[in-house]
């Protein structure tokens, strides 16, 4: 062995990302994403504007990021797809189910002798998506009926659990997207106006 051995290749590598001058704001921006598997490259800019007088008190754009890239952790809740994000959607669940039941951040402890109700709420469906199903095919249809987009509608495949098919549409172009994107941007007020009517059905 030789006394001046190369370094392997990703040493190298990593050895030059280290260094870069971008290197602290880079990993800020991973530590961040809480190591989020696949996170979302945005690109643009945002400006916070004095509607009064037209100032602009603060002006972001992504090209002053070391990638000309902002990290956004992806949220998605299945391990297959993103370990880190679905173990933070877990434990938010647990923190939200624990704090409903017993008290805690913000939530008074006598809500511990209230009545409980475990209730699942189904967002509406924008379309046939692939799916797994216990010993069964994906979406069993006679062979041969196509939609509008000569796609057929039917999936016989059973569906392994890293598939990564599974929660996409069976056709694309069926699909409702833009109705699931305006349900997805009024998730907020719909829960609002769905609890307040939730409410007064309670009281009545
Ligand atoms: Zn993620
Ligand atoms: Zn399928
Ligand atoms: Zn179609």
């Amino acid at each position: 062995m030789s006394k001046h051995e190369r370094h392997p290749d990703w040493m190298t590598d990593l050895a030059r990302v280290i260094n870069a001058p971008g290197y602290p704001r880079w990993r800020a921006m991973v530590a961040a994403t809480g190591g989020c598997a696949h996170p979302i490259h945005l690109s643009g800019e945002s400006a916070l504007v004095d509607t009064g007088t037209g100032e602009i008190l603060h002006l972001y754009t992504t090209d002053d990021e070391p990638s000309g890239r902002l990290l956004i952790a992806c949220g998605n809740r299945r391990a297959s797809v993103c370990p880190a994000c679905s173990q933070l959607y877990q434990a938010d669940t647990f923190h939200l189910i624990r704090t409903g039941l017993s008290g805690g951040k913000g939530v008074p402890e006598t809500v511990s002798a209230h009545p409980r109700a475990f209730v699942t709420l189904t967002a509406p469906s924008f379309g046939p998506v692939h799916s797994r199903r216990d010993g069964r095919a994906c979406r069993p249809r006679k062979h041969g009926r196509v939609c509008d987009h000569g796609r057929a509608i039917g999936c016989h495949t059973h569906h392994e659990p890293h598939d990564e098919r599974l929660g996409q549409p069976i056709c694309a172009d069926c699909y409702d997207y833009p109705g699931a994107v305006l349900w997805q941007a009024h998730a907020c007020v719909l829960w609002h106006r769905f609890t307040l009517a939730m409410r007064q059905e309670l009281v009545s």
